[in-house]
């Protein structure tokens, strides 16, 4: 039998015999293990996660060398509004996995959240780099008051405990974990609910947000790729309407995260067509966050034309490795 040639997969190769299952195509007679691989051209792409550098419960070093066990030959880092990743990641980078540096901005349209995900975008340009560290600045503080307002009405729950649960960036799910040590609530999402610290709950305070179309002509100005994150996440609030991503587009916008666990199929359809319509690529994202959610590394993957149609525009930082 000749030696397996598809690269370090999850698959372990043996001497399947050729006559079940066997799909027409080129890749049958150049590769033994057709009946379950995948062409050797298609790379498996997740753009979208989490680190402990943002809220994610995986250290940055520790997601990389995750990414590649999970079968993943590209994996971006998009820590919410840090760069703090970044240098772990790159320092862990097991051969054979390209890492994408990258950041996911929160931003805001006439009182609807978005999140715009930022790809190899230079992070010493000016502009950028004080819009970004101006959004963590918010982010601690709000998290600060979240716990001041708890305290107050007797919760239990400190700022030291809650920034040792954080390590890095200091953000509402570990205020959230800080309410399941003290019994309040059993897990992440029922925190995040209008009783405690969910989106204009009881104990929620607000955070600055850039101007979602600002946002995309800050990444392309410090020569990033701009892909709107979850677009049509329903769940998660109010959604802006097609307008809203056709300005987006004027400004520079690459693309739309399509295949996300948040959407449904109708929200994929609906998405994929306006892509086509404003001249976007569509991606697929895990937005993994560890144990904080329950979406998986790999859970959505990004077609390859996409992802080397954001690479071409980048011009900030080049993809590390292969
Ligand atoms: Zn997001
Ligand atoms: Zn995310």
């Amino acid at each position: 039998m000749s030696a397996c040639r598809s690269g370090p997969r999850r698959h372990t190769c043996t001497d399947r015999p050729r006559t079940t299952l066997a799909p027409a195509g080129p890749v049958r007679a150049t590769h033994p293990s057709y009946v379950w691989s995948r062409p050797l051209s298609a790379r498996r792409i997740d753009l979208h996660t989490h680190s402990t550098a943002s809220d994610g419960t995986t250290e940055p070093g520790e997601l990389v060398l995750q990414a590649r066990l999970a079968g993943l030959d590209v994996v971006a880092l998009t820590d919410h509004d840090t760069t703090s990743g970044w240098a772990p990641a790159a320092a862990s980078r097991p051969e054979g996995l390209a890492l994408v540096r990258g950041a996911e901005i929160s931003c805001s349209r006439g009182g609807i959240s978005l999140h715009l995900l930022a790809y190899l975008f230079d992070a010493e340009e000016p502009d950028l780099a004080a819009r970004l560290a101006a959004l963590v600045d918010s982010r601690v503080h709000r998290a600060e008051r979240m716990v001041a307002l708890l305290a107050a009405d007797g919760a239990g729950v400190t700022w030291e405990r809650v920034r040792q649960l954080a390590g890095g960036t200091v953000g509402r799910p570990h205020v959230a974990q800080a309410l399941i040590e003290q019994g309040h609530v059993s897990t992440v999402s029922e925190a995040f609910t209008p009783e405690w610290i969910g989106t204009h709950g009881r104990y929620w305070v607000g955070k600055l947000e850039l101007d979602v179309v600002e946002a995309v002509g800050l990444v392309v100005r410090a020569g990033g790729a701009a892909v709107f994150a979850h677009p049509a996440a329903r769940r998660r609030g109010r959604t802006v309407t097609d307008d809203v991503i056709t300005e987006m587009a004027a400004a520079g916008l690459a693309g739309l995260e399509v295949d996300h666990v948040d959407h449904d199929a109708q929200a994929r359809a609906d998405l994929r067509a306006l892509a086509a319509d404003l001249d976007l690529v569509t991606t697929g994202s895990s937005d993994y966050h560890g144990t904080n959610k329950t979406v998986q590394l790999a859970a959505n993957l990004t077609p390859e034309s996409s992802y080397e149609a954001i690479v071409e525009r980048a011009t900030g930082v080049p993809v590390l490795g292969p």
